[in-house]
Protein backbone atom coordinates (compact mmCIF):
# COMPACT_ATOMS: atom_id res chain seq x y z
CA UNK A 1 0.00 0.00 0.00
CA UNK A 2 1.51 3.54 -0.94
CA UNK A 3 1.93 6.45 0.99
CA UNK A 4 -1.47 7.85 2.94
CA UNK A 5 -2.63 10.84 4.99
CA UNK A 6 -5.06 8.69 7.25
CA UNK A 7 -7.88 10.24 8.98
CA UNK A 8 -8.62 10.11 12.99
CA UNK A 9 -10.97 7.51 14.67
CA UNK A 10 -13.43 9.59 14.95
CA UNK A 11 -14.57 12.25 12.37
CA UNK A 12 -17.58 14.99 11.68
CA UNK A 13 -18.33 16.19 8.10
CA UNK A 14 -19.63 19.61 8.38
CA UNK A 15 -21.23 20.94 5.48
CA UNK A 16 -21.61 25.23 5.31
CA UNK A 17 -23.42 26.35 2.10
CA UNK A 18 -22.51 29.75 2.45
CA UNK A 19 -19.48 29.83 3.86
CA UNK A 20 -20.83 32.21 7.26
CA UNK A 21 -20.96 29.09 10.32
CA UNK A 22 -16.87 27.54 10.21
CA UNK A 23 -16.60 29.23 13.53
CA UNK A 24 -20.06 28.28 14.93
CA UNK A 25 -19.09 24.29 12.99
CA UNK A 26 -15.70 24.46 14.81
CA UNK A 27 -17.01 25.57 18.33
CA UNK A 28 -19.30 22.50 18.38
CA UNK A 29 -16.01 20.44 17.95
CA UNK A 30 -13.95 22.49 21.04
CA UNK A 31 -16.82 21.52 23.10
CA UNK A 32 -17.38 18.11 22.05
CA UNK A 33 -13.77 17.32 23.27
CA UNK A 34 -13.83 18.80 25.98
CA UNK A 35 -16.25 16.68 27.19
CA UNK A 36 -14.50 13.51 25.75
CA UNK A 37 -14.95 12.96 22.12
CA UNK A 38 -12.14 13.39 20.07
CA UNK A 39 -13.55 14.84 17.06
CA UNK A 40 -11.84 15.82 13.75
CA UNK A 41 -13.99 18.49 11.97
CA UNK A 42 -14.02 17.82 8.27
CA UNK A 43 -15.68 20.85 6.21
CA UNK A 44 -17.25 18.91 2.86
CA UNK A 45 -18.90 20.40 -0.11
CA UNK A 46 -19.85 19.05 -3.02
CA UNK A 47 -19.28 19.91 -6.51
CA UNK A 48 -22.92 20.61 -6.98
CA UNK A 49 -23.51 22.58 -3.96
CA UNK A 50 -20.70 24.59 -5.47
CA UNK A 51 -22.56 24.73 -8.99
CA UNK A 52 -25.75 25.59 -6.99
CA UNK A 53 -24.30 28.57 -4.80
CA UNK A 54 -21.66 29.75 -7.47
CA UNK A 55 -18.84 28.75 -5.15
CA UNK A 56 -15.34 27.64 -5.94
CA UNK A 57 -13.50 25.21 -3.65
CA UNK A 58 -10.91 27.13 -2.88
CA UNK A 59 -13.16 29.57 -1.01
CA UNK A 60 -14.09 26.40 1.37
CA UNK A 61 -10.29 25.74 2.19
CA UNK A 62 -10.50 29.41 2.98
CA UNK A 63 -13.22 29.16 5.47
CA UNK A 64 -11.86 26.05 7.33
CA UNK A 65 -8.44 27.66 7.46
CA UNK A 66 -9.71 31.04 9.01
CA UNK A 67 -12.02 29.45 11.40
CA UNK A 68 -9.09 27.11 12.72
CA UNK A 69 -7.16 30.55 13.29
CA UNK A 70 -9.85 32.32 14.84
CA UNK A 71 -10.52 29.55 17.67
CA UNK A 72 -6.28 28.82 17.75
CA UNK A 73 -7.62 24.75 16.89
CA UNK A 74 -4.42 22.87 16.81
CA UNK A 75 -5.47 19.32 16.27
CA UNK A 76 -6.28 18.03 12.27
CA UNK A 77 -8.51 19.27 10.39
CA UNK A 78 -9.77 18.22 6.44
CA UNK A 79 -11.37 19.90 3.54
CA UNK A 80 -13.51 17.28 1.47
CA UNK A 81 -14.34 17.84 -2.14
CA UNK A 82 -17.19 15.65 -2.15
CA UNK A 83 -18.90 13.77 -4.51
CA UNK A 84 -16.03 14.26 -7.37
CA UNK A 85 -15.43 12.55 -10.26
CA UNK A 86 -12.57 12.39 -13.05
CA UNK A 87 -14.83 15.04 -14.42
CA UNK A 88 -14.81 17.17 -11.83
CA UNK A 89 -12.11 16.71 -9.78
CA UNK A 90 -9.27 19.13 -11.10
CA UNK A 91 -10.51 22.42 -9.36
CA UNK A 92 -10.80 20.34 -5.78
CA UNK A 93 -7.10 19.48 -5.72
CA UNK A 94 -5.24 22.10 -4.36
CA UNK A 95 -7.88 23.47 -2.08
CA UNK A 96 -8.94 20.00 -0.50
CA UNK A 97 -6.80 16.99 1.24
CA UNK A 98 -9.68 14.57 1.60
CA UNK A 99 -11.57 13.41 -1.29
CA UNK A 100 -14.87 11.71 -1.66
CA UNK A 101 -14.59 9.55 -5.01
CA UNK A 102 -18.08 8.91 -5.95
CA UNK A 103 -18.44 6.06 -8.27
CA UNK A 104 -21.99 5.28 -8.03
CA UNK A 105 -22.51 6.08 -11.80
CA UNK A 106 -20.94 3.15 -12.85
CA UNK A 107 -22.00 0.58 -10.41
CA UNK A 108 -24.02 -2.20 -12.18
CA UNK A 109 -22.31 -1.61 -15.76
CA UNK A 110 -19.79 -4.32 -16.03
CA UNK A 111 -16.41 -4.83 -16.28
CA UNK A 112 -14.26 -6.41 -18.77
CA UNK A 113 -15.02 -10.06 -18.72
CA UNK A 114 -11.18 -10.76 -18.55
CA UNK A 115 -11.11 -8.81 -15.30
CA UNK A 116 -13.85 -10.18 -13.61
CA UNK A 117 -12.07 -13.93 -14.14
CA UNK A 118 -8.38 -12.97 -13.30
CA UNK A 119 -10.75 -10.97 -9.63
CA UNK A 120 -12.69 -14.31 -9.13
CA UNK A 121 -9.15 -16.23 -10.02
CA UNK A 122 -7.33 -13.73 -7.04
CA UNK A 123 -9.88 -14.54 -4.68
CA UNK A 124 -9.97 -18.14 -4.15
CA UNK A 125 -11.46 -17.00 -0.47
CA UNK A 126 -14.45 -16.31 -2.02
CA UNK A 127 -16.74 -19.53 -2.96
CA UNK A 128 -17.80 -20.95 0.13
CA UNK A 129 -18.30 -20.09 3.60
CA UNK A 130 -16.09 -17.53 5.36
CA UNK A 131 -15.30 -16.81 8.77
CA UNK A 132 -15.59 -13.68 10.36
CA UNK A 133 -15.12 -12.46 13.87
CA UNK A 134 -18.41 -11.03 15.66
CA UNK A 135 -20.29 -12.56 13.06
CA UNK A 136 -21.97 -15.59 14.00
CA UNK A 137 -23.05 -17.50 10.90
CA UNK A 138 -20.23 -17.85 8.47
CA UNK A 139 -20.73 -15.45 5.64
CA UNK A 140 -22.05 -17.85 2.51
CA UNK A 141 -20.19 -16.79 -0.60
CA UNK A 142 -20.45 -18.89 -3.52
CA UNK A 143 -18.49 -18.57 -6.73
CA UNK A 144 -21.88 -17.43 -8.54
CA UNK A 145 -22.51 -15.03 -5.77
CA UNK A 146 -18.48 -13.44 -6.32
CA UNK A 147 -19.41 -13.41 -9.90
CA UNK A 148 -22.30 -11.76 -9.99
CA UNK A 149 -20.86 -9.02 -7.22
CA UNK A 150 -17.86 -8.70 -9.57
CA UNK A 151 -19.87 -8.03 -12.26
CA UNK A 152 -21.87 -5.21 -10.48
CA UNK A 153 -19.23 -3.38 -8.62
CA UNK A 154 -15.85 -4.48 -10.39
CA UNK A 155 -15.79 -1.51 -12.98
CA UNK A 156 -17.15 1.14 -10.12
CA UNK A 157 -14.06 -0.21 -7.98
CA UNK A 158 -11.66 -0.12 -11.03
CA UNK A 159 -13.29 3.72 -11.48
CA UNK A 160 -12.55 4.41 -8.30
CA UNK A 161 -8.41 3.59 -8.32
CA UNK A 162 -8.06 5.45 -12.16
CA UNK A 163 -9.52 8.55 -10.32
CA UNK A 164 -7.51 8.17 -6.67
CA UNK A 165 -4.31 7.52 -8.66
CA UNK A 166 -5.30 11.07 -10.94
CA UNK A 167 -5.35 12.65 -7.74
CA UNK A 168 -2.43 11.07 -6.30
CA UNK A 169 0.14 12.66 -9.37
CA UNK A 170 -1.19 15.51 -9.21
CA UNK A 171 -1.18 16.31 -5.05
CA UNK A 172 1.35 13.31 -3.66
CA UNK A 173 0.00 10.40 -2.65
CA UNK A 174 0.95 11.16 1.06
CA UNK A 175 -1.02 14.71 1.44
CA UNK A 176 -4.40 13.45 1.38
CA UNK A 177 -7.78 10.97 2.85
CA UNK A 178 -9.46 8.65 0.44
CA UNK A 179 -13.14 8.02 0.44
CA UNK A 180 -14.82 5.88 -1.58
CA UNK A 181 -19.01 6.30 -1.86
CA UNK A 182 -21.25 4.34 -3.53
CA UNK A 183 -24.46 5.70 -1.66
CA UNK A 184 -26.00 7.37 -3.88
CA UNK A 185 -27.42 4.67 -5.92
CA UNK A 186 -30.58 2.56 -5.88
CA UNK A 187 -30.00 -0.47 -3.65
CA UNK A 188 -28.06 -0.80 -0.36
CA UNK A 189 -24.77 -2.87 -0.65
CA UNK A 190 -24.86 -5.88 2.16
CA UNK A 191 -22.47 -6.92 4.33
CA UNK A 192 -20.95 -9.64 1.77
CA UNK A 193 -20.62 -7.16 -1.25
CA UNK A 194 -19.08 -5.10 1.21
CA UNK A 195 -16.41 -7.61 1.71
CA UNK A 196 -15.57 -8.38 -1.87
CA UNK A 197 -15.82 -4.52 -2.64
CA UNK A 198 -13.15 -3.82 0.14
CA UNK A 199 -11.00 -6.93 -1.37
CA UNK A 200 -11.22 -5.55 -5.08
CA UNK A 201 -10.50 -1.77 -3.58
CA UNK A 202 -7.15 -3.47 -1.87
CA UNK A 203 -5.99 -4.82 -5.02
CA UNK A 204 -6.26 -1.25 -6.77
CA UNK A 205 -3.75 -0.29 -4.15
CA UNK A 206 -6.08 2.31 -3.07
CA UNK A 207 -4.90 3.28 0.57
CA UNK A 208 -8.78 4.06 1.63
CA UNK A 209 -9.10 5.71 4.66
CA UNK A 210 -13.50 5.46 4.67
CA UNK A 211 -15.86 3.90 2.52
CA UNK A 212 -19.44 4.80 2.71
CA UNK A 213 -22.33 2.19 1.93
CA UNK A 214 -25.48 2.62 0.86
CA UNK A 215 -27.01 1.52 4.09
CA UNK A 216 -30.56 -0.01 4.17
CA UNK A 217 -33.54 2.35 5.30
CA UNK A 218 -34.14 5.90 3.51
CA UNK A 219 -31.73 8.84 4.60
CA UNK A 220 -33.95 11.69 3.64
CA UNK A 221 -32.45 15.19 3.72
CA UNK A 222 -32.60 16.68 7.50
CA UNK A 223 -35.06 14.58 8.85
CA UNK A 224 -34.46 11.20 10.78
CA UNK A 225 -34.06 8.16 9.48
CA UNK A 226 -36.93 5.73 8.23
CA UNK A 227 -36.71 2.19 7.77
CA UNK A 228 -35.97 -1.14 9.85
CA UNK A 229 -33.91 0.37 12.74
CA UNK A 230 -33.02 -3.31 13.98
CA UNK A 231 -32.19 -4.86 10.36
CA UNK A 232 -29.65 -1.34 10.26
CA UNK A 233 -28.43 -1.99 13.66
CA UNK A 234 -27.56 -5.34 12.68
CA UNK A 235 -26.42 -4.79 9.25
CA UNK A 236 -24.22 -1.90 10.78
CA UNK A 237 -22.65 -4.19 13.06
CA UNK A 238 -21.83 -6.59 10.07
CA UNK A 239 -20.45 -3.96 8.06
CA UNK A 240 -18.02 -3.17 11.26
CA UNK A 241 -16.94 -6.49 11.39
CA UNK A 242 -16.30 -7.20 7.90
CA UNK A 243 -13.86 -4.01 7.92
CA UNK A 244 -11.88 -5.43 10.81
CA UNK A 245 -11.56 -8.27 8.88
CA UNK A 246 -10.89 -7.12 5.61
CA UNK A 247 -7.95 -4.68 7.31
CA UNK A 248 -6.22 -7.99 7.91
CA UNK A 249 -7.19 -9.89 5.45
CA UNK A 250 -5.96 -7.68 2.36
CA UNK A 251 -3.36 -5.18 4.03
CA UNK A 252 -5.50 -2.22 3.73
CA UNK A 253 -4.85 0.76 6.37
CA UNK A 254 -5.79 0.34 9.94
CA UNK A 255 -7.28 3.31 9.98
CA UNK A 256 -9.92 2.38 7.80
CA UNK A 257 -13.53 3.06 8.88
CA UNK A 258 -17.14 3.82 7.67
CA UNK A 259 -18.25 6.88 6.52
CA UNK A 260 -22.00 7.59 6.99
CA UNK A 261 -23.71 9.83 4.08
CA UNK A 262 -26.22 10.56 6.70
CA UNK A 263 -28.33 13.16 4.90
CA UNK A 264 -27.89 15.11 8.08
CA UNK A 265 -30.12 14.50 11.51
CA UNK A 266 -30.45 10.76 11.52
CA UNK A 267 -30.71 10.58 14.97
CA UNK A 268 -32.83 7.52 15.74
CA UNK A 269 -29.35 5.38 14.38
CA UNK A 270 -27.11 7.27 16.28
CA UNK A 271 -27.47 5.09 19.53
CA UNK A 272 -27.45 2.25 17.83
CA UNK A 273 -24.48 3.37 16.07
CA UNK A 274 -22.93 4.67 19.13
CA UNK A 275 -23.29 1.07 20.72
CA UNK A 276 -21.85 -0.79 17.74
CA UNK A 277 -18.32 1.51 17.40
CA UNK A 278 -18.15 0.84 21.13
CA UNK A 279 -18.08 -3.02 20.82
CA UNK A 280 -15.56 -2.82 17.83
CA UNK A 281 -13.13 -0.60 19.08
CA UNK A 282 -14.50 1.26 15.67
CA UNK A 283 -14.12 5.11 14.37
CA UNK A 284 -16.48 6.24 12.17
CA UNK A 285 -16.93 9.44 9.72
CA UNK A 286 -20.13 10.88 9.57
CA UNK A 287 -21.03 13.08 7.12
CA UNK A 288 -23.83 16.38 7.40
CA UNK A 289 -24.35 18.86 5.54
CA UNK A 290 -27.73 20.71 4.80
CA UNK A 291 -28.44 20.63 8.52
CA UNK A 292 -26.45 23.89 9.19
CA UNK A 293 -28.23 25.81 6.26
CA UNK A 294 -31.49 24.97 7.86
CA UNK A 295 -30.14 26.58 11.79
CA UNK A 296 -28.99 30.11 9.49
CA UNK A 297 -32.74 30.04 8.64
CA UNK A 298 -34.04 28.87 12.43
CA UNK A 299 -31.11 31.67 14.07
CA UNK A 300 -32.77 34.49 11.24
CA UNK A 301 -36.19 33.48 12.32
CA UNK A 302 -35.26 33.62 15.42
CA UNK A 303 -33.68 37.21 15.08
CA UNK A 304 -37.04 38.80 14.26
CA UNK A 305 -37.64 41.84 12.10
CA UNK A 306 -35.64 41.38 9.14
CA UNK A 307 -34.23 38.17 9.51
CA UNK A 308 -37.42 36.50 9.94
CA UNK A 309 -38.81 38.54 7.10
CA UNK A 310 -35.57 36.67 4.92
CA UNK A 311 -36.51 33.01 6.67
CA UNK A 312 -40.14 34.13 5.27
CA UNK A 313 -39.37 35.42 2.22
CA UNK A 314 -37.36 31.99 1.26
CA UNK A 315 -40.43 29.85 2.45
CA UNK A 316 -42.81 31.55 0.15
CA UNK A 317 -40.47 31.74 -3.23
CA UNK A 318 -40.29 27.75 -1.98
CA UNK A 319 -43.92 26.97 -1.98
CA UNK A 320 -44.31 28.37 -5.63
CA UNK A 321 -41.37 26.01 -6.69
CA UNK A 322 -41.62 22.72 -4.84
CA UNK A 323 -41.95 20.51 -7.70
CA UNK A 324 -38.65 22.46 -9.28
CA UNK A 325 -36.80 22.33 -6.23
CA UNK A 326 -37.90 19.12 -5.35
CA UNK A 327 -36.79 17.28 -8.65
CA UNK A 328 -33.21 16.99 -8.11
CA UNK A 329 -33.70 15.65 -4.75
CA UNK A 330 -36.65 13.48 -5.28
CA UNK A 331 -35.14 9.91 -3.69
CA UNK A 332 -33.85 11.84 -0.71
CA UNK A 333 -36.97 13.80 0.39
CA UNK A 334 -40.78 12.54 1.35
CA UNK A 335 -42.76 15.66 1.04
CA UNK A 336 -46.43 15.95 2.52
CA UNK A 337 -48.05 18.95 -0.01
CA UNK A 338 -50.99 18.57 2.07
CA UNK A 339 -48.77 19.32 5.25
CA UNK A 340 -46.99 22.56 3.91
CA UNK A 341 -48.62 25.67 5.14
CA UNK A 342 -49.40 28.32 2.84
CA UNK A 343 -47.50 31.33 2.11
CA UNK A 344 -50.11 33.80 3.57
CA UNK A 345 -50.34 31.45 6.68
CA UNK A 346 -46.35 31.63 7.22
CA UNK A 347 -46.22 35.40 6.36
CA UNK A 348 -49.05 35.70 9.77
CA UNK A 349 -46.43 33.87 12.03
CA UNK A 350 -44.10 34.89 14.98
CA UNK A 351 -40.92 34.10 15.27
CA UNK A 352 -41.36 31.20 17.95
CA UNK A 353 -43.79 30.13 15.30
CA UNK A 354 -41.58 29.47 11.99
CA UNK A 355 -38.80 27.96 14.74
CA UNK A 356 -41.00 25.52 16.08
CA UNK A 357 -42.23 24.45 12.89
CA UNK A 358 -38.51 24.20 11.44
CA UNK A 359 -36.23 23.19 14.81
CA UNK A 360 -36.18 19.67 14.82
CA UNK A 361 -37.38 18.49 17.92
CA UNK A 362 -39.59 15.57 17.29
CA UNK A 363 -40.76 16.40 20.84
CA UNK A 364 -42.52 19.50 20.03
CA UNK A 365 -45.68 19.16 18.29
CA UNK A 366 -45.48 22.11 16.05
CA UNK A 367 -42.06 20.53 14.45
CA UNK A 368 -43.21 20.12 10.62
CA UNK A 369 -41.19 17.52 9.03
CA UNK A 370 -42.85 18.66 5.63
CA UNK A 371 -41.96 22.00 6.26
CA UNK A 372 -38.43 21.21 6.71
CA UNK A 373 -37.85 19.18 3.85
CA UNK A 374 -38.96 22.05 1.57
CA UNK A 375 -36.61 24.81 3.35
CA UNK A 376 -33.61 21.73 3.32
CA UNK A 377 -33.74 21.87 -0.51
CA UNK A 378 -34.41 25.50 -1.17
CA UNK A 379 -31.13 26.48 -0.60
CA UNK A 380 -31.06 28.45 -3.97
CA UNK A 381 -33.18 30.81 -3.17
CA UNK A 382 -31.01 32.38 -0.18
CA UNK A 383 -28.40 31.83 -2.72
CA UNK A 384 -30.22 34.19 -5.07
CA UNK A 385 -30.94 36.88 -2.58
CA UNK A 386 -27.34 37.01 -2.39
CA UNK A 387 -26.19 40.30 -0.43
CA UNK A 388 -29.52 40.67 1.71
CA UNK A 389 -28.94 37.19 2.78
CA UNK A 390 -25.15 37.51 3.58
CA UNK A 391 -25.69 41.16 5.37
CA UNK A 392 -28.51 39.72 7.45
CA UNK A 393 -26.03 36.76 8.57
CA UNK A 394 -23.56 39.46 9.55
CA UNK A 395 -26.29 40.95 11.32
CA UNK A 396 -27.70 38.29 13.30
CA UNK A 397 -24.44 36.61 13.62
CA UNK A 398 -24.49 35.64 17.14
CA UNK A 399 -28.04 33.60 17.40
CA UNK A 400 -27.36 32.31 14.04
CA UNK A 401 -24.16 30.73 15.62
CA UNK A 402 -25.64 29.98 18.71
CA UNK A 403 -27.91 27.55 17.16
CA UNK A 404 -25.75 26.20 14.42
CA UNK A 405 -23.29 25.28 17.45
CA UNK A 406 -26.38 23.91 19.94
CA UNK A 407 -27.61 21.38 16.74
CA UNK A 408 -24.33 20.09 15.73
CA UNK A 409 -22.76 19.57 20.05
CA UNK A 410 -26.34 18.70 20.98
CA UNK A 411 -28.34 16.89 18.81
CA UNK A 412 -25.81 14.90 16.79
CA UNK A 413 -21.83 14.86 18.54
CA UNK A 414 -23.32 14.15 21.56
CA UNK A 415 -25.99 11.50 21.25
CA UNK A 416 -23.44 9.77 18.53
CA UNK A 417 -20.06 10.05 20.34
CA UNK A 418 -20.35 10.58 24.11
CA UNK A 419 -23.95 9.48 24.73
CA UNK A 420 -26.82 10.23 27.23
CA UNK A 421 -25.27 9.08 30.67
CA UNK A 422 -22.06 11.38 30.58
CA UNK A 423 -24.26 13.98 28.93
CA UNK A 424 -26.47 14.53 31.67
CA UNK A 425 -24.03 14.78 34.27
CA UNK A 426 -22.42 17.60 31.78
CA UNK A 427 -25.64 19.05 31.07
CA UNK A 428 -25.06 22.34 33.25
CA UNK A 429 -21.33 23.07 32.22
CA UNK A 430 -23.16 22.78 28.64
CA UNK A 431 -26.14 24.86 28.95
CA UNK A 432 -23.50 27.94 28.87
CA UNK A 433 -22.91 27.01 25.28
CA UNK A 434 -27.08 27.29 25.10
CA UNK A 435 -28.02 30.11 26.76
ZN1 LIG B 1 -23.22 10.88 -0.25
Amino acid sequence: MSKYLSLGKFSFGMGDRFAHQGKAQLQACVLATQLGADVVPVWNKSNREHTFIGTEPASLRAEADAAVKALGWKKPYHVDADHIRLETVDRFIAPSDFFTIDVADTIGKPAAAADVKAFIERHPEFGGQISIPQIRQPLEISRAEVERVANKFLLAVQDAGKIYRHIAKAKGEANFVTEVSMDETDLPQTPPELLIILAALADEKIPLQTIAPKFTGRFNKGVDYVGDLKQFEKEFNEDLAVIAFAVKQYGLPPSLKLSVHSGSDKFSIYEPMRKALKKFNAGVHIKTAGTTWLEELIGLAEAGGDGLEIAKDIYSYAIQHVDEFCAPYATVIDIDKQKLPSAAMVGGWTSQQFVSALRHDQKNPDYNPSFRQLLHVSFKVAAKMGDRYYAALTKHEAVVAKNVTANLLERHMKPLLIGPRKSANNSRRLSAVKA
